[in-house]
């Protein structure tokens, strides 16, 4: 993919260096409780003590903040390309709301965090993957999966990364436009087969989405290089939400729907967009019986 030397995103909001800590209010009280029982028993004046205290420590329950180390080069290089992607999804939709939806796009956020986070979602740990939490309109990704994408899912390629970036987006646009709303809406009243099936939908949905921000980044500033095409329907096959799913383990975040189509579905809807760049034809995801899709 050919992505340097063009406009970084602004809404990059970098995490990487924050604990996410228990999201109960007074959480850091005992942390401070503690730390003036012990400046007593020593002798210090509490005040003083607390004063020394590096910023955002004892008080906020949400984060425990280190001492950022400086990025190597290939993260700042990773960290560059996200920015990239991210401001280039913001392109393209701004402009297809602009032109198709007759509303303002809203641009989400993406935190980068390192092993867990806390989102309005709930804590997630990076074992979930990249999400959408529609709660704070942000996507959360742990650079680290990029790496997980090329060793454990055979997955390699940068346009294998801009896909799944894209795909997350993808459901951030489906947020705006109601679709995980009125979906969400109609599993409460499904068998569990038909609101898995819904998923299933939401997903391909995604992909499509992914395809449609891919064609239209082409055809204005055509980002794509020979192979691409095969790097991000290599992973469309490779990274089902299954896979993801049962390496969770310890988070507790339900992001998005956790269920997938088929590799041969994601590949057809990611390819569908991507060649027709037409946003109209992402109803077909509700229209077309599940057998067809
Ligand atoms: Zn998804």
């Amino acid at each position: 993919m050919r992505w340097e030397g063009r406009r970084e995103s602004e809404n990059v909001e970098d995490r990487r260096h924050m604990r996410a800590g228990p999201m109960i209010a007074g959480g850091g009280g005992i942390v401070t409780l503690i730390i003036i029982v012990a400046a007593m028993v020593l002798g210090i004046n509490p005040q003083q003590f607390m004063a020394n205290l590096p910023q955002g420590v004892p008080n906020d329950p949400a984060a425990q903040v280190e001492a950022p180390p400086e990025d190597d080069e290939q993260t700042k290089q990773l960290k560059s390309f996200v920015s990239v992607v991210l401001a280039d999804t913001e392109d393209v939709w701004n402009e297809l709301f602009r032109a198709q939806v007759g509303k303002p796009y809203q641009e989400p956020k993406l935190v980068l965090f390192s092993d867990s986070v806390n989102s309005a979602c709930g804590q997630a740990s990076a074992a979930v993957g990249p999400f959408y939490c529609p709660g704070d309109s942000n996507v959360y990704l742990d650079l680290t999966f990029f790496e997980e994408m090329r060793a454990k899912f055979k997955a390699p390629g940068d346009f294998a990364m801009a896909y799944v970036i894209a795909h997350e987006v993808g459901h951030h646009v489906q947020n705006l436009l109601g679709l995980s709303m009125e979906v969400q809406k109609q599993q409460q009243q499904a068998s569990k087969v038909e609101a898995n099936n819904l998923s299933v939908r939401l997903e391909l949905q995604a992909d499509f989405l992914a395809g449609v921000f891919a064609h239209h980044a082409q055809r204005t500033k055509e980002i794509m290089e020979r192979g691409d095409i095969e790097e991000a329907t290599n992973a469309a096959q490779q990274i089902g939400d299954d896979t993801l799913q049962r390496r969770m383990g310890a988070g507790r975040v339900q992001p998005d729907a956790f269920t997938h189509g088929s590799s041969a579905q994601r590949v057809r809807w990611f390819s569908k967009g991507l060649k027709s760049g037409n946003l109209e034809e992402l109803n077909q995801l509700f229209e077309l019986p599940y057998d067809k899709l």
